[in-house]
């Protein structure tokens, strides 16, 4: 039995970090990227996390999704603490708890959308059985992508590929799907379609999405924002207008000294 696997309650966040302290090198040139910092994020939310570039958003979702090993702190992913693990368990936990979403999609070019969506069971060591081919076809018309499944990314708009990407990242049913400016590649209405999918993939899929991005529209599809200024969590807002987040970004910005 993993001692370090304890059953989580219903009410357990999805995802919760506590003091957690991030730096880039060691000595005086070293960079604090992140400095205790305590979140918590509920089963079925959508959180948006926002701040200054250089403000340590990505190296937020790389702490807290078990990419990196954290310079102080913990995480603790549906109740278990990754920070606890070492380098082996970490990636396999991260592989069966964490889903990903990035920028620039991050597709592999010589595997159809079917075969994308199907290498997290692969890299975590499952067989993909029948049923597994049946659930990733039913994910993939889910997201958008019925008569698409064989194609290559290749073949496939910008909205379409993140769509792919998506699905790719709800694979393997993770307890939370962490997105770095998953729209910032997309012009404004393809932007908007994939952040509709977020929201139904938390309002109707029930999973908890934390989502990196500069953009105020972008937020106002989450329940809650979080503001990160030099790596410290800033304040929050919850049910985020576009305009309330213009807003509090501008305050932000002034309190933001030039290096
Ligand atoms: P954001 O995503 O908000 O723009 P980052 O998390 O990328 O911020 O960066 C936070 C701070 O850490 C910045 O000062 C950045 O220059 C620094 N940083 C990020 N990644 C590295 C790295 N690999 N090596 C050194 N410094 C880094
Ligand atoms: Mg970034």
């Amino acid at each position: 039995m993993d001692i370090h696997t304890t059953p989580s309650a219903p009410e357990a966040p999805a995802l919760a970090v506590l003091g957690l302290g991030h730096s880039y090198g060691a000595g005086p040139t070293a960079v604090r990227a992140l400095d205790h910092v305590d979140l918590a994020f509920a089963p079925s939310t959508f959180t948006a996390v926002m701040g200054p570039s250089g403000s340590g958003k990505s190296t937020f979702l790389t702490c807290a999704g078990g990419l990196e090993r954290p310079t102080n702190g913990t995480v603790v992913v549906a109740g278990q603490d990754l920070t606890a693990l070492g380098e082996d368990d970490r990636t396999r936990a991260r592989r069966e708890r964490i889903g990903f979403v990035f920028q620039s999609f991050h597709l592999l070019p010589y595997l159809t959308a079917q075969q994308n969506v199907a290498l997290p069971l692969r890299l975590a060591g499952r067989r993909v059985t029948a049923a597994d081919r049946a659930r990733i076809a039913a994910l993939l018309d889910r997201v958008g992508l019925e008569g698409r499944h064989a194609r290559l990314p290749g073949e496939l708009s910008g909205g379409q590929q993140q769509r792919v990407a998506i699905a790719r990242a709800l694979a393997t049913g993770p307890a939370v799907v962490l997105a770095d400016e998953p729209t910032g590649a997309l012009d404004s209405h393809t932007a908007g379609e994939v952040l509709a999918l977020l929201r139904s993939c938390v309002d109707e899929l029930a999973q908890t999405v934390v989502m990196v991005t500069h953009d105020p529209v972008a937020a106002s599809y989450a329940d809650r924002v979080v503001f990160l200024v030099d790596g410290r969590v800033a304040g929050s807002m919850e049910a985020p207008t576009a305009e309330a987040v213009s807003g509090q970004l501008a305050h932000l910005d002034q309190l933001v000294v030039p290096a």
